[in-house]
């Protein structure tokens, strides 16, 4: 199952993603959101369309959060890469729902930054709502599926405050998208990889988080409800560094596609 969400007539519309004569293109719109749909996607109905390749749609936001919940330094070698110790349990933090931005949106710096990083990302869509998941509870059910986020991050602000709400939070600091897709196994190892004008930056597999997927979601769902259509950014591998205006950031995770942002100056 591949669905994005769209710009259809001027409104937005969920649709059932497909290749097409080796295209992935949008071929179907849900007539309910899959946030609504208790975890089962495919079984929603839908409409077919005349096909509308990837490239030529206006893709959204693919969903709306009540909110982004992120996890920090979930792989060693970033954690290290920063100065930092390696967590015993994983640092979560919250983006606001005002930072989300479409693939294709631009990023602006802002001028109170002196450094504006990428971060590449595996996110997890939440399918159901669930609170203080269990310890022999299988968290699958509870996944609607997979997309790409880039975390971008005012790295010295972040430095600078101590706590990171103001430098990770800026609006357009939330790329997410272009598909969510649940064909993927992050427990298995999926490759995260992310390029800066096409030079390859960052590359590890899921299989090398400090905090499994499995754990995030105990961890998170200690504390809070998620609901369905919530958004959990699952940690950055090491190779961050900082983008200016005019260079093209681009997340690709093994099987979501491609999520391309251009990085302008406020
Ligand atoms: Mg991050």
């Amino acid at each position: 199952m591949k669905y994005c969400r769209f710009q259809l007539k001027g409104q937005p519309q969920y649709g059932f993603v497909e290749p097409v004569a080796g295209r992935e293109s949008i071929v179907r719109i849900l007539l309910t959101p899959p946030e609504e749909s208790d975890g089962d996607v495919e079984g929603l109905r839908s409409r077919r369309i005349e096909p509308i390749t990837l490239e030529e749609a206006e893709l959204l936001v693919p969903g709306r959060p009540s909110k982004i919940v992120c996890v920090g330094r979930n792989y060693r070698e970033h954690a290290k890469e920063l100065g930092n110790e390696v967590p015993t349990e994983p640092a979560i933090f919250l983006k606001p729902d005002s930072a989300l931005l479409a693939p294709g949106g631009m990023v602006k710096r802002p001028k109170i930054s002196q450094r504006v990083d990428y971060e590449g990302e595996l996110c997890i869509v939440v399918g159901k709502k669930c609170r203080h998941i269990r310890e022999d509870e299988d968290v699958r059910p509870y996944i609607l599926g997979y997309t790409c986020l880039n975390d971008v991050t005012a790295r010295d602000l972040q430095k600078k405050d101590g706590q990171w709400t103001r430098g990770k939070s800026f609006d357009t600091f939330c790329p997410v998208g272009p598909l969510v897709a649940d064909g993927i196994d992050p427990w298995a190892g999926v490759r995260v990889e992310t390029r800066v004008n096409g030079e390859l930056k960052q590359s590890a597999t899921t299989k090398d988080f400090l905090f499994p997927v499995d754990l995030v979601m105990r961890y998170i769902t200690a504390v809070m409800t998620l609901l369905p259509g919530d958004l959990i950014a699952t940690g950055t591998p090491e190779g961050v560094g900082p983008v200016k205006g005019g260079d093209i950031m681009e997340v690709n995770v093994e099987g979501l596609g491609t999520l391309r942002n251009p990085v302008v100056e406020e």
